[in-house]
């Protein structure tokens, strides 16, 4: 099963063999959006898989994603120092 396109990365395959698993609805997105935008906002890269899936197909809480990176962001330059 080798193909010689561009390597798919170890999640992206996974993401493949989750097709069918149910997409979250936009309710179960919102209970997660604030951790999945602070692991965005401190480039983390997307944290959990089924919510890049939501917010892929998602516009509207693909946009409250932004918004919330966005202030997370201006929040971390005002603030440089990890409260650890
Ligand atoms: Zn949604």
């Amino acid at each position: 099963m080798k193909t010689v396109h561009t390597a798919p990365t170890p999640s992206q395959v996974v993401a493949l063999l989750l097709d069918t698993t149910p997409w979250l609805s936009c309710e179960d997105c919102f209970e997660h959006l604030d951790t999945y935008a602070e692991s965005v906002a401190h480039g983390a890269g997307p944290a959990s898989e089924p919510m890049h899936r939501h917010l892929l197909g998602c516009a509207a809480c693909a946009e409250e994603l932004h918004t919330l990176v966005e202030l997370l962001r201006a929040d971390l330059s005002d603030d440089l120092h990890d409260r650890g």
